[in-house]
């Protein structure tokens, strides 16, 4: 390339470039998405829920900032979180069920649409790396309970014991408290972490893992594993994911709502909005129940909102590294 077209096209910028390969592409995204080319347009960026998020952005960034794939940024970064064992919302580590056993979601998705997912999946430290088996290597979807630790380790993946002393002392405090008659969501049993990840070529994925609703019955499944609740990317759009109450997720299929209302031209933050508020109409009584989501769009533009006060998201990019608070519908 002369010098002298070099020059035009970094005035044009990554951006530039890569939006003109969008427009070519017959998809509906392309007329209602307004023009938002002014913004930092696909460099690299990750965003993921709650604090724990700034430390698994940095593994995701590291892969990032080297050219490499988003789908390889998000599954590496939410690993960190998964093997905390200090974290009580996500893998080892995370609380228990009402039998005392750790029961973990997860699910991945990328820039093509595949995607893969576990649910009620127990003994295995990162779920999100069977989730991406099972996109990779099996023709399904979704794989659950025995036969997604059956398929785990046949992949190699090896047995471990997730109920940490701490996480098991905690269960056994709560079997003999009150909170045992009336569970309640709260701040400290809810946090998964979502991860959604725009790499160099403007493509998009996102991962989304956690260990639920603590001490919820054995065999509940929640939003996280669940393509269009927890998690959703359509890169013609961008991509979303969601954190709180899985129940109340599922019911207005969240991320996937998410990802519709950008397709129709809201931005991130609006869009997430909608989706919460839309959550807080289907809900006689809102009382307690917390979802906030993250979005991102095709052009890198990034938002949140969530139904109370006291949700964030972690943020990184080439000039930014923060620690982001959502806005909210309610207050506590
Ligand atoms: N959404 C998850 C679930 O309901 C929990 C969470 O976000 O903390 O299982």
């Amino acid at each position: 390339m002369s010098r002298r077209k070099f020059i035009k096209v970094s005035a044009l910028g990554v951006g530039g470039i890569l939006l003109s390969k969008f427009s070519s592409a017959k998809n509906e995204a392309k007329k209602p998405l307004p023009n938002r080319s002014n913004l930092i347009a696909f460099s690299p960026r990750v965003i993921s829920t709650w604090n724990h998020g700034t430390k698994a952005n940095e593994a995701a960034w590291k892969i990032l900032n080297i050219g490499g794939t988003a789908l390889d940024a998000v599954e590496v970064g939410v690993r960190v979180t998964e093997s905390d064992a200090t974290n009580r919302s996500v893998g080892l580590g995370g609380l228990p069920d009402k039998e005392g056993k750790v029961t973990l979601d997860a699910c991945i998705m990328n820039h093509k649409s595949e995607c893969g997912a576990v649910a009620f999946l127990q003994d295995i430290e990162n779920p999100i790396s069977v989730a991406r088996k099972v996109m990779e290597e099996t023709p399904h979807v979704m794989l659950a309970g025995k036969g997604a630790q059956k398929f785990a380790l046949e992949q190699g993946f090896k047995k471990k014991d997730l109920l940490t002393p701490e996480a098991k002392k905690a269960w056994q405090k709560w079997q003999e408290s009150e909170d045992q008659k009336k569970p309640e969501i709260n701040s400290e049993n809810h946090d998964t972490i979502g991860m959604l990840a725009i790499d160099s070529n403007g493509h998009i994925s996102g991962a989304c893992t956690t260990s639920g609703w603590a001490y919820k019955l054995h065999g509940r499944v929640g939003d996280s594993p669940i393509i269009g609740a927890g998690l959703f990317i359509d890169n013609e759009v961008g991509g979303a994911c969601a954190t709180g109450l899985g129940e109340a997720v599922i019911r207005i299929a969240g991320s996937h709502t998410v990802v519709e209302l950008m397709r129709q031209g809201k931005s991130p933050n609006e869009a997430c909005q909608e989706a919460v508020e839309r959550i807080i109409r289907k809900h006689k009584d809102i009382k307690g129940v917390q979802v906030g989501f993250i979005a991102i769009s095709k052009y890198g533009e990034v938002g949140s909102y969530s139904v109370y006060n006291g949700f964030n998201f972690a943020l990184k990019d080439h000039n930014t590294e923060k620690l982001i608070d959502a806005k909210s519908v309610l207050k506590w």
